[in-house]
């Protein structure tokens, strides 16, 4: 029987890695990869300050499955890893639901030789009490847009708005490294683009970021050189 390597997540490594051994192992048929990603498209994380802040159409931008898979010789499934029988060596999947609840695909097994878990991480909020009641996380796709559509309502709220009031929005960004220096910028630079486009009931002077970091300065990871030159190419 050919061997069966089966990797759960197709992340950054996880996609690269089924793509791989799929272009290698698969094609010559000395192993069937099959790659287990609980969504259907991949988007790089990288970019998801751009969704958030409505630069990037994360549908022109997202790298769909089953055509990679099919294009390199490896196999896809869609479903939710939801647990491990390391003995018989097999995984679980949960049911997969559409956008109306209703169910898409049943639980179900899939047995492996080999097996890869690259799931990835999610953002520690270090038990700070309400942070994960009440702000928004920029792990997934899915929290982008909607950061996103909630930025949009606000600015649609003031649009229909009937008053003379000088309308605001505040935005604050917990976490100074590359990801909340660049929603900054690109939140600066969507300020901009919304008022041009017609919905100027708040002018982008109104649009208010507080960056809050920890340490003593932004882009605590890049070293001194490097932040200074960062900063001044971004912000000018
Ligand atoms: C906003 C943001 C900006 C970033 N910017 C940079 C940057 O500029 N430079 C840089 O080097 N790194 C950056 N990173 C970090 C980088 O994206 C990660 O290091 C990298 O994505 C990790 O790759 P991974 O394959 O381990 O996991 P991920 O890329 O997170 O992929 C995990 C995959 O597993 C899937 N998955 C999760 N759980 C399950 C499950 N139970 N069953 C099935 N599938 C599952 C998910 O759907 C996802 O597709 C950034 C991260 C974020 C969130």
């Amino acid at each position: 029987m050919t061997h069966r390597i089966v990797i759960v997540g197709g992340g950054a490594g996880g996609l690269e890695l089924a793509t791989r051994l799929g272009k290698t192992l698969g094609k010559r048929g000395t192993a069937s990869v099959m790659l287990v990603d609980a969504n259907l498209t991949h988007i790089w994380k990288p970019l998801l300050h751009e969704v958030a802040a409505g630069s990037l159409n994360s549908s022109e931008d997202e790298l769909n499955y089953v055509a990679q898979a099919k294009w390199n010789h490896f196999e896809f499934q869609l479903g939710r890893m939801s647990g491990l029988d390391r003995q018989r060596k097999r995984i679980q999947l949960a049911a997969t639901y559409d956008e109306a609840g209703v169910e898409l695909l049943p639980a179900r097994e899939l047995g492996y030789d080999t097996l890869v878990i690259a799931v990835g991480s999610t953002t520690n909020d270090f038990g700070t009490q309400g942070a994960a009641q009440h702000c928004l996380f920029l792990d997934t796709r899915k929290q982008a847009e909607r950061f996103h559509q909630q930025l949009l309502n606000h600015y649609l709220r003031a649009h229909a708005g009937q008053t003379d009031a000088v309308e605001q929005i505040s935005v604050a960004i917990v976490g100074a490294g590359a990801t909340g220096v660049e929603l900054a910028a690109e939140l600066h630079n969507a300020a901009h683009e919304l008022a041009a486009y017609g919905l100027d009931r708040i002018q982008p002077e109104n649009m208010h970021i507080t960056l809050i970091e920890a340490g003593p300065r932004v882009l605590p990871a890049l070293p001194e050189c490097g932040f200074r030159s960062t900063v001044t190419g971004r912000f000018g």
